[in-house]
């Protein structure tokens, strides 16, 4: 058998060893400046890119989007084409706002413990994932979801192996999965910040953190109207979920008393919270955007309702006036408002036919005699702010 020949020994020549360039240091997005960043739910009807332009008519520097419909499984394509994220991305750019915030489906029940539910709640929220991934979103926002019969802490693991499996094989990029505290209607988990901090803790091999709803913070209990109630508030949340986890905030005033467990909405300074407390908020150094005690980069978006065309630009400005930032807040547009006078009539209208096809009906025997709570709920009369 002839010999193997022997391979020569190559010479190890240092400089041909592959090395890399070291990877850029990633620089802070800027929003994460340390400046305070004020914003309000923007709609996308018609176009992802209307809810930035709205956003920056407001007088906004943040946003929080739907990326389809809050209320239907299908509401939209699952996935978002290309050109029009790549478009958007670029018009939130050009606008410099940030952080941007995506709300999940309201449908989506994480803690369904019912196989149907849960495994449809766990493709929806994966659509989310996708979805907010392809606008750039830096955070996504769910709410826990209701326990139903189940135990408040089989719930809590429920909802955390959901969140997993629908984060699963998704390259997060920059997006953070945050669980958002509820008012505790029914058996909805997360009105308890013992409950948010447990779903965060177990969440913590994602980017993962909490967004706090100022109404529902109050419903379920937790008296931020006080000065003493929003200081042992905050040492609450630094002691469950940790004040360094909570990069968001909803500010909404409520129209439910302290502990009343139900979530309702009011314009800023016109609900049971109040403005005074609001400034409390907005001007606490714990609570703020710049280090050392804030987090950088931390919003305050509203979630209020427009009944008159301009709450939603009043709202906004109202939020940088209790910050003491009135100077500083861009500038918004004169008389801009996602609710137009035209727009405020048209839903009076209809709202006016609905009401009388379901007398019709009713008159019938028909099936909608029944009224939905919405339709039959009489409207608060909105209460002006001084
Ligand atoms: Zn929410
Ligand atoms: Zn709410």
């Amino acid at each position: 058998m002839p010999e193997q020949p022997v391979t020569p020994v190559a010479e190890f020549d240092p400089e041909d060893e592959y090395r890399p360039e070291p990877p850029p240091e990633p620089v802070p997005p800027a929003w994460m400046d340390g400046s305070r960043r004020i914003g309000i739910h923007t709609s996308i009807a018609g176009s992802y890119l209307n809810a930035l332009d709205s956003a920056q008519r407001l007088g906004c520097n943040a946003l929080q989007i739907f990326s389809s419909s809050p209320r239907m499984w299908q509401g939209g394509p699952s996935r978002i084409p290309d050109v029009d994220a790549k478009a958007f991305r670029a018009r939130r750019e050009e606008l410099r706002l940030g952080p941007l915030v995506v709300h999940a489906n309201y449908l989506i029940n994480l803690a369904a413990a019912q196989p149907m539910l849960r495994t449809r709640s766990i493709q929806a929220f994966h659509d989310e994932i996708v979805r907010a991934v392809a606008l750039g979103g830096d955070f996504l926002v769910v709410h826990p979801g209701a326990r139903g019969e189940s135990t408040p802490e089989r719930a809590v693991a429920t909802i955390i192996e959901s969140v997993k499996q629908a984060a699963r094989r998704v390259p997060l990029g920059g997006l953070r999965i945050l669980i958002e505290n509820t008012a505790g209607m029914g058996t909805a988990m997360g009105s308890r910040l013992e409950e948010v901090g447990e779903i965060v803790a177990g969440l913590d091999s994602l980017p993962s953190g909490a967004c706090l709803d100022t109404a529902h913070l109050f419903a379920a209990g937790y008296d931020i109207k006080s000065e003493a109630g929003l200081a042992s508030t905050i040492d609450v949340i630094d002691r469950t979920i940790g004040l360094d986890r909570v990069p968001v905030f909803h500010v909404n005033d409520s129209k439910i008393p302290l502990g009343g467990r139900v979530d309702r909405h009011e314009h800023i300074g016109a609900g049971k919270i109040g403005a005074e407390a609001f400034r409390r908020i907005l001007t606490h150094p714990s609570l703020g955007s710049a280090p050392p005690q804030g987090v950088p980069g931390r919003a305050f978006l509203l979630e209020t309702p427009i009944d008159d065309p301009g709450d939603d630009r009043r709202n906004v400005a109202t939020l940088w006036d209790l910050a003491g930032l009135k100077e500083q807040a861009p500038p918004a547009e004169k008389g801009f408002s996602m609710l137009t006078a035209a727009a405020k009539k048209m839903a009076a209208r209809f709202s006016k036919r609905k009401a009388k096809t379901r007398v019709a009906a009713a008159g019938r025997g028909g099936q909608l005699s029944r009224p939905t709570k919405r339709l039959s709920g009489k409207k608060t009369k909105r209460h002006r702010r001084e």
